[in-house]
């Protein structure tokens, strides 16, 4: 092997270097790795921040579709009264335009419900990426 400090050729058997005295053997382990019984172990360490963020995100996924479900069914219902709209003297012109339009909103009520799984998606994404 050869010294860690001043690139020496050390003998097997010993650590210690005879050109510049630094001791191969007692040097400071590489980061994220632990020095158990004299071996060098890595250690899957995981910060107690990255897990909080984790939980962050997750929660911010659970909360963001169960935010847009909500929001979806208000409009869905919205739509739904829009749509079985009826005019005292039937037939006329605002009736047709409002259940037309009723049928748009229950689209748009669709549209939420899959942003809310879109968004869901990207922060499980971000929370598992971290
Ligand atoms: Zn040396």
């Amino acid at each position: 092997m050869f010294c860690k400090k001043c690139g020496a050729e050390i003998e097997d058997e010993g650590s210690v270097c005879n050109k510049c005295g630094f001791d191969n053997a007692n040097h400071l382990p590489p980061k994220n790795q632990g020095n158990i019984n004299g071996q060098f172990v890595p250690q899957n360490y995981t910060s107690s921040f990255d897990t909080l963020v984790k939980i962050a995100f997750c929660i911010a996924a659970i909360a963001i579709v169960i935010m847009c479900f909500s929001a979806a069914d208000d409009v869905a219902i919205a739509a739904s009264n829009m749509k079985s709209l009826k005019s005292v003297s039937g037939g006329t012109v605002n009736e047709y335009y409002y259940n037309y339009y009723g049928r748009f909103i229950s689209g748009i009520a669709g549209f939420i419900r899959a942003m809310g799984v879109a968004f869901g998606g990207i922060f499980v994404y971000l929370a598992r990426k971290f």
